[in-house]
């Protein structure tokens, strides 16, 4: 019998690749985004046309590439945040996959421009479906932008796959408030078809809340604060008399990442015991602090859910936290006559 397995090309196997990490535009802004907090910048900006079905880009004000990293950017599995899988348990990167760029560019038509501090003139790099098209020397400022245009362009598929300009708009702006509110020590800049959507100053973290829900938003912040051995609590819930139907404003950060997790959100939800009408929940804004060590973020290729060493612990001290700030303010449950 002939042997019949082969290889892929990198151009499949990016293309394969991109299948899991990029999703929508949004996920495009996700990782770019991540690339520009990665490289260490204070000043973001985001510009967006059309949904980032035309154009996705971000520029940033990081430590740029040099000339050879700035071409090995976009090949698969090349990354500078790790180094070995030891490596996976000490992340203080959002990235480490090193698979972004290379996804990105095997579906979309990617233009790259880049600055090292230090050095007088930039690099651009232009690529279309993982082909480099062009490449030279470019007057740029400090940092990196990145381009990306006609997503999906090879893949009509996925094209045609994608929702209306309001919907892909709408997880474009869930994306940049996660990204966001994680950094309040980063200035953001979102431009959404030619105007100013959202100009978030570096600011605390109360200060970031406030910006981008609306000053109403101050008076509904009950702070929670707590240290242990293996976790650290910072960050506010709301009053339960502001809690909404919809469970829209609802963040946890672990290590400063945007993460998911229905059993966390029943910690919280069960502090809030008789306190909240039925049917209702209550924001929460809450930044966790664990040792690396104690979490595996390498169980999905979009990082947002974490596989906790200790869940149950980490659940009884975010309850007890809550609760605690819940009754230090005061709040006397509500007597519902619906239930
Ligand atoms: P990862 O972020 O997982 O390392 P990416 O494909 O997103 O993988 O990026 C590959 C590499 O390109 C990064 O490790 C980093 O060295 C470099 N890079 C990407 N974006 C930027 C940026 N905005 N500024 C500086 N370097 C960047
Ligand atoms: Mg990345």
């Amino acid at each position: 019998m002939a042997d019949i397995i082969q290889l892929l090309p990198d151009h499949v196997a990016n293309q394969i690749a991109a299948g899991e990490v990029v999703q929508r535009p949004a996920s495009v802004v996700k990782e770019l985004l991540e690339n520009a907090i990665d490289a260490g910048s204070d000043s973001i900006k985001l510009i967006i046309k059309d949904a980032g079905k035309t154009l996705v880009q971000v520029i940033d004000n990081g430590k740029g590439m040099s000339t050879t990293d700035a071409r090995l950017s976009f090949e698969r599995h090349a990354t500078s945040k790790i180094r070995n899988a030891e490596d996976l348990f000490q992340l203080h990167t959002k990235g480490f996959r090193g698979e972004a760029l290379a996804s990105i560019a095997a579906i979309a038509h990617v233009e790259l421009k880049t600055k090292q501090p230090h050095d007088d003139v930039g690099n651009t790099i232009v690529m279309e479906g993982s082909k480099v098209t062009s490449q030279d020397v470019v007057v740029t400022p400090q940092g990196t932008s990145v381009s990306v245009k006609n997503l999906f362009f090879n893949i009509p598929a996925r094209r045609n796959f994608l929702k209306s300009d309001n919907v892909e708009l709408r997880h474009i702006i869930d994306e940049f408030h996660r990204v966001a509110l994680a950094h309040p020590g980063i200035g953001f800049v979102f431009y959404n078809n030619g105007n100013e959507a959202f100009n978030l100053p570096i600011s605390n973290y109360r200060q970031r809340i406030v910006n981008i829900f609306g000053t109403k938003t101050n008076e509904k912040l009950v702070p929670v604060e707590e240290e242990t051995e293996v976790l650290k609590i910072s960050g506010f819930v709301g009053k339960p008399e502001f809690a909404k139907k919809t469970r829209g404003e609802q963040y946890f950060f672990v290590n400063d990442r945007f993460i998911k997790s229905a059993y966390l959100n029943h910690a919280i939800a069960s502090a809030y015991d008789g306190l909240l009408k039925n049917g209702t929940h209550a924001s929460y804004f809450l930044n966790l602090t664990v040792d690396p060590q104690t979490i595996d973020i390498n169980i999905h290729p979009t990082k947002t859910e974490i596989k906790f060493d200790d869940e149950h612990t980490l659940y009884a001290i975010l309850r007890s936290a809550v609760k605690h700030s819940l009754g230090q303010f005061n709040i006397a449950p509500v007597l519902d006559f619906e239930r």
